[in-house]
């Protein structure tokens, strides 16, 4: 039995108006009042512009906020960048690093994921640690060197259990409707943790949360959170409805 409490996390990403992520949030924040309470942490990454709203929005609940990225440093001339001390300050618990989306459309690399990561722990936050990849990488037969040497080179030095996730996200399921299998998604989640028990140590990696990541949907969320290091979900679509977020979450 693992002791590991899972993590339902939804990435917003940029969608969403204030008074759309004031309901959204509204509408989680009523169901977890409502009762009971999925067996998982809860968590919503919405766009910057919104964390305060859906801060204000969720004050009193145990859902949590994250950003979806931030900064490696905690202030200076970064035009259009957000520190996680900013973040911090706002609420936010935790933050997303390494995104695919940010590896894609900011060319970030690991080195830069790492420093962005050790930001985050330095400003109190938890680090969601992203890697995965891509459908190219994996007909190659390289997905888990891919992913080895994506979690070596962006893991913050300093991580634990209690200020470390790290979600594997294979690029060709996120957003496109194709899941990993449940032996797909094992396979890679166990390379993972014996890697982090190279890393961290045996007990670290035993208590590290890996969530999967990759058009996971109410449907099909029940099998893969069963999964023996499958911590739990990094959603993006399916974070945008209440009702199946929330399906998500009870899927724990
Ligand atoms: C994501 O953005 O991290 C993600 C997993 O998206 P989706 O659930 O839409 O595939």
């Amino acid at each position: 039995m693992s002791a590991r409490r899972k993590l339902i996390a939804g990435n917003w990403k940029m969608n969403g108006l204030r008074a759309d992520g004031t309901a959204l949030a509204k509408g989680l924040a009523a169901k977890l009042a409502a009762g009971p309470a999925p067996a998982c942490d809860l968590l919503v990454c919405p766009p910057f512009t919104l964390i305060v709203p859906v801060v204000e929005a969720v004050a009193g609940s145990a859902l949590a906020v994250g950003g979806q990225d931030c900064h490696a440093k905690t202030s200076g001339a970064h035009t259009g960048d957000t520190s996680p001390a900013m973040l911090a300050d706002l609420g936010c618990r935790y933050a997303i690093v390494g995104h695919s989306e940010r590896r894609t459309d900011h060319a970030e690399i690991d080195a830069q994921v790492k420093a962005k990561a050790e930001a985050a722990l330095a400003a109190g936050l938890i680090a969601i640690v992203c890697i995965g990849e891509t459908l190219a990488q994996r007909d190659a037969g390289q997905t888990l060197e891919v992913n080895r040497s994506q979690l070596v080179g962006s893991l913050p030095d300093g991580a634990t259990p209690e200020n470390t996730v790290v979600a594997y996200e294979p690029v060709w399921a996120i957003g496109t409707g194709r899941v990993a299998t449940p032996a797909q998604a094992q396979e890679v989640h166990a390379a993972i943790r014996a890697e982090l028990v190279k890393k961290l140590g045996a007990a670290a990696a035993a208590g590290m949360r890996i969530l999967y990541g990759g058009s996971m949907k109410p449907d099909n969320a029940r099998e893969l959170l069963a999964l023996p290091d499958v911590d739990g979900g990094l959603i993006g679509g399916a974070s945008l409805k209440v009702a199946d977020f929330w399906a998500i979450a009870e899927s724990c």
